[in-house]
């Protein structure tokens, strides 16, 4: 019983990060402060109320228009929010009450921003990275130093290798594409090695790469996207990290054991 509302407490939890996603989606690209000023309806200014700031909540209230000129809001907000407190769920059902469940709340913020961000920009900012190398750092540096206190294990080569490992295949894709490939698709694979460690880099590289081709495919076949069309890599890439950082010592198990019988 308990545990049904400590899964319920990480979705609010997660819809009221994906509200700060939001505002860093809106604001990184246009090198805007994240603090200031208060958010506000950029067809009329109006400065949001509180009751104007509830995540999906004021979306639904306000019939997804704006309380003072009824211009429309995007419903990238809503679904930022809700998409985000989904993954704070599973990220809860996972770890459980962690620490690991602290970091990966964090890194799953950061990756909803650049998923974002490199979806309607097709640019990932190198501040979004420098961020993630800085949790990758933490979460790698105080599960070496203090094991006892998390569930993940790790050596000191998995955030070493894990750093190259997705990074530099990825930087000879570059060059031999003649860039086919964007260099924040390799910061981001070698930021995310750091947390993920080498094995979970290579796996979250596989997942990115074969859900790209499924979707692309699909989009193609539909006429949604001409071939030529370039589509951002970076979202599928974030996929893949994010259910590495979760899961991937369940799907490597898993991979393994298909060959031991
Ligand atoms: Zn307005």
């Amino acid at each position: 019983m308990q545990d049904i509302f400590l899964v319920v407490f990480s979705f609010l939890f997660g819809m009221a990060f994906g509200s700060f996603a939001n505002v860093c989606i809106y604001r990184v690209p246009e090198k805007k402060s994240l603090w200031f000023p208060p958010s506000a309806c950029p067809a009329c200014g109006y400065r949001l109320r509180w009751n104007d700031n509830i995540p999906v909540v004021s979306y639904l209230m306000l019939g997804g228009k704006c309380r003072s000129c009824k211009a429309g809001i995007s419903f990238q907000y809503p679904l930022v929010e809700m998409l985000t407190g989904f993954l704070f769920a599973l990220v809860y059902l996972n770890f459980g009450f962690s620490l690991d469940t602290l970091f990966v709340f964090v890194i799953t913020t950061v990756l909803v921003v650049i998923t974002g961000i490199d979806y309607k920009t097709m640019i990932i900012p190198n501040g979004t990275v420098l961020v993630l190398i800085i949790i990758g750092v933490l979460y790698s540096g105080f599960r070496l130093v203090f094991p006892g206190m998390f569930i993940s294990e790790i050596t000191i080569w998995d955030p070493v290798i894990g750093f190259f490992a997705a990074s530099i295949p990825l930087y000879l894709i570059a060059i031999a594409s003649k860039g086919g490939m964007g260099g924040g698709d390799i910061k981001l694979m070698a930021a995310a090695g750091l947390f993920l460690g080498w094995k979970g880099v290579l796996l979250a590289m596989f997942i990115g790469s074969v859900a790209g081709a499924i979707v692309s495919l699909v989009l193609i076949a539909f006429k949604l996207r001409n071939r030529k069309d370039l589509i951002p890599f970076g979202p599928y890439l974030c996929f893949g990290i994010f259910l590495a950082a979760n899961y991937a010592p369940g799907i490597i198990a898993w991979y393994l054991g298909l060959f031991s019988i």
